[in-house]
Parts: structure tokens; sequence; C-alpha cells
């Protein structure tokens, strides 16, 4: 116990710590859109104001090698440019941790509404939970209400109890408007 808290508040020091460092350095993030962007100013205009003073200096970022130059000279950045009009790929469709299905065809037309979760639930009451088709029951397989007229084709039977039937996939592969015939599989 006491040696896995210990750790946890290592790793969260060291996490805090790498936070801290990425804050000062910005090695990978150049730009306007970088919210660290400016912040390096203040030091070179400090640079720049004590080069003046000291006269001589027509360039007033001369000899200022290992303070400023080319923080990010020879490096790699993630994306070559990170932000420009482009879709993070790992962001982007199913794979967002925040995807709800979005503006899909599926879900614009019903598919996860709470209409279609009813309608489902009652079907598999009425058939107690048994596949129409061979009488297996759902504790045994997986099973799916199956619209006996097309979900896409006949919008006022969609939630008809008369018109839904549970079946197994294999029973429910077999009915004539199954996944690519009604475009998308039920679950
Ligand atoms: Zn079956």
């Amino acid at each position: 116990m006491r040696n896995d808290e210990n750790a946890r508040k290592k790793i969260s020091e060291s996490l805090k710590r790498a936070y801290k460092e990425g804050r000062r350095k910005p090695v990978s993030f150049p730009g306007e859109s970088n919210p660290f962007y400016g912040k390096r100013h203040s030091d070179i205009t400090k640079k720049r104001i004590s080069d003046t003073k000291v006269g001589n200096s027509p360039a007033w970022n001369k000899n200022t090698r290992g303070i400023m130059t080319a923080w990010n000279k020879g490096k790699k950045l993630p994306y070559p440019i990170w932000n420009k009009g482009k879709k993070v790929p790992q962001q982007s469709g199913t794979n967002h941790w925040n995807w709800k299905g979005g503006t899909s065809k599926g879900y614009r037309n019903g598919y996860y509404s709470l209409g279609y979760k009813n309608w489902r639930r009652k079907v598999f009451e009425r058939d107690s939970f048994t596949c129409q088709g061979c009488g297996v029951k759902g504790n045994k397989k997986y099973l799916t209400v199956h619209h006996i007229k097309s979900f896409v084709h006949y919008k006022k039977l969609r939630y008809e109890l008369s018109n839904g039937i549970t079946l197994c996939e294999s029973c429910h592969s077999k009915t004539d408007n199954y996944k690519g015939r009604a475009k998308r599989k039920i679950r």
C-alpha cells in the first residue's frame, strides 16, 4: 500500500516537473498558436536592451549563442506545420475519445434513439429473449432484434412491436435485408 502511494507520488511529481520544463522550453510547437508564443520576448527584449546599452552592438542578438540561438534548430517537429489546417490523425473520427457517433446516418436517423432502444427491449421481452428462427436462448448466443420491414424504408414501422423479431446472428444473417442489404447492422 505505502509503496504504491509513494510510486504514485513520484510519478505525479515527475510529471509536474516535466510539465514545468516543457513550459520553459517550448521545443515542439512554434508559432502564433502556441499558448506560450511571445513569452520568450521578455528575454529577447532584455538582451536587446542590454546590448544596446553596451553600445557597439549592431546585431542585437550578437553573441547570444547558447542563450537563444535557434532553440529549435535541427529539431524534428512531430508535424511539419503542426497546426496548419490539419486534422491530427489520432484524434479524429472513431478514435477520438469524445466520439459519439457524430453526424453519421445511423446516429441521425434514430438507430440510437430512446425510441429504438425501447422498441428493441419490448421485442426481446415479447420473444422471451429467444431467437424466433432457431429457438436459441439469449444467454447462449448474442441476440439481435430484426426489423421485418426495413428500418430505412419503413419509417412508420420502426418502433412497431409487430415489425420486430428477435433473432440470433446466424438467423439474422439469413434475412433478406441483413447488413449490406439493410446498409447497417443493428445492435
Ligand atoms: Zn437463430
